[in-house]
């Protein structure tokens, strides 16, 4: 009798999640990750300065702009991108040893990097949040209130143009309250992870 396992998956599975500012992407994916052990967020590394709340080594690594271009020129990204004047960029030999080790993992990035990921990995599960209308954006946006107000003009005017680009994705998931988009979206990772041409 053989323990052979009639199915086994080698490699990870890459999960992008996407969507304009402010629509819950962060959220959701924290929920998702508190949810699944195994999974893996993917932490990017970028210019803009931290917020109060944030640490270093956790919702980002924060390098100078002298750096981030450095790695560029080595190649170190899987993608990168210049989101509202600051530089944000996936690393690469993170992501791909995590995935080659048999680990799902999680970006959570704009909708330029999930377009250049997605040249690159087209078996990837691509998500677009979305928030359930431009009035409840707005108001989320004022809400955090971490930024200028001309920062928050940019962030509402650059999501209405984003929304165009939900036809580019598999999933569409409204984020009206978070807990239920969390649910949806790991209701998509479940049966992506069941699907035949990924076992
Ligand atoms: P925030 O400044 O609010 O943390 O992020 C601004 C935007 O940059 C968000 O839409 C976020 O998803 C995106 N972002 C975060 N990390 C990356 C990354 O590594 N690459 C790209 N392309 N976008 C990112």
């Amino acid at each position: 009798e053989s323990s052979e396992l009639f199915f086994e998956r080698e490699k990870g599975i890459l999960i992008v999640i996407s969507g304009p500012s402010c629509a819950g992407k962060g959220s959701v994916c924290k929920i998702i990750c508190r949810k699944n052990p195994d999974l893996r967020l993917s932490i990017s590394e970028t210019t803009r300065q931290p917020r109060n709340n944030e640490k270093h080594g956790r919702e980002y690594f924060y390098i100078s702009k002298e750096c981030f271009e450095k790695r560029i020129e080595q190649g170190q990204y899987l993608e990168y991108a210049t989101v509202y004047e600051n530089y944000y960029g996936t690393p690469k030999d993170y992501v791909e040893n995590l995935l080659e080790s048999g680990f799902d993992v999680i970006l959570e990035i704009d909708i330029q990097g999930a377009a250049k990921v997605r040249t690159n990995y087209k078996e990837g599960i691509y998500i677009f949040i979305v928030p359930p209308s431009m009035q409840e954006l707005k108001r989320r946006i004022e809400e955090r209130g971490t930024e200028s107000k001309e920062q928050m003009e940019m962030r509402l005017n650059c999501a209405y143009e984003e929304m165009k680009n939900a036809d580019d994705y598999s999933y569409i998931v409204i984020n009206d309250e978070l807990e239920d988009a969390a649910q949806r979206v790991q209701s998509i990772i479940t049966a992506e992870k069941c699907r035949t041409e990924r076992l």
